[in-house]
């Protein structure tokens, strides 16, 4: 079990399905800072749950571009994909609970159902009060009913969000035997001792769900922190599918200065031309949160 006499524990957790690009960066240098200004330890997980979509040679292309560009996590790294085990214990114990409810339905019969901000299903109920006759259940989702969660964001400010409405029953097991992020990521910060989770407001709208299967377990709360997610001009978020570039990792100063910047720290423009721990230690004895702007998105113009 973690350590629970050290207060701070903060996390960056990438998903290996495609190199580190600048969204990424953003995303590591404001949950690293974080947590050694408030003087805590900062932990590195690899969310490779989704194991079609991701690699151990990605995997450790990341690992790789975060020592080029200067992190040091604490401790070993903890990899989803080895934490079944600690997912089914959980799953199990909202089955218990009647939290939670085996689902028929295959992708084809939800086709026409109501979409949730990030793109899932919002379930129709079909199989929540019992299985259809003759049918086996392939997934199991989260019993939602009208619950409604709301949470401070340390950058956001107050969110609010109606879950029957917004996401609906949501699954934790898949169909494909895969458990869902939801339930892995809840389960992993509370197995960390996690206690600040600072990442891209891209995953603000998934985390009400979290909260919800958070307190359902009777886990600790974290607290959070959205940083801007960085989008490219046309608006979309960088990722592998908007073909952001990698992180170059021969010379690191200019994305680390303008990662800082992106954040609204006010970095000297001097520091561009500096050394690699010349630029950490100007963060590490200037970063502030308060300064990170309150937006859920920002457009990252690349240097041409
Ligand atoms: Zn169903």
């Amino acid at each position: 079990m973690p350590d629970q006499s050290i207060p701070y524990r903060g996390r960056f957790a990438p998903s290996p399905t495609g190199p580190l690009h600048f969204g990424s960066l953003v995303a590591a240098i404001g949950s690293c800072l974080e947590a050694r200004v408030r003087g805590g330890r900062w932990l590195l997980r690899m969310d490779d749950l989704d194991r079609p979509r991701c690699s151990r040679a990605t995997a450790d292309e990341i690992l790789r571009a975060l020592e080029a560009y200067g992190f040091q996590w604490d401790g070993e790294v903890v990899w989803q994909s080895g934490r079944d085990a600690a997912y089914r214990e959980a799953l199990g114990r909202l089955k218990a609970e009647g939290r939670v409810f085996p689902c028929a339905c295959t992708r084809r019969e939800l086709a026409d159902s109501a979409l949730t901000p990030d793109g899932a299903t919002i379930y129709p109920g079909t199989c929540r009060e019992g299985l259809p006759p003759g049918r086996e259940g392939r997934a199991w989702r989260m019993r939602v009913d009208g619950a409604h969660v709301a949470f401070d964001d340390l950058i956001q400010g107050r969110i609010e969000s109606d879950l029957g409405r917004e996401a609906g029953d949501f699954v934790l097991l898949r169909a494909d035997g895969l458990f869902a992020y939801q339930l892995a990521v809840v389960v992993d910060d509370a197995y960390a001792g996690v206690t600040d989770i600072v990442r891209g407001a891209d995953l603000l709208a998934s985390t009400a769900r979290q909260i919800f299967v958070r307190r359902c377990l009777g886990l600790p709360e974290p607290r959070h922190a959205h940083l801007p997610a960085a989008v490219n001009a046309a608006g979309e978020k960088l990722s592998k599918q908007t073909r952001a570039d990698p992180l170059d990792c021969s010379n690191p100063v200019p994305a680390l200065v303008a990662a800082l910047r992106f954040l609204g720290q006010a970095i000297p423009v001097a520091l561009e031309r500096e050394t690699l721990p010349a630029v950490w230690q100007w963060a590490l004895a200037n970063w502030s949160l308060a300064a990170v702007p309150q937006r859920r998105t920002l457009t990252y113009n690349p240097p041409v």
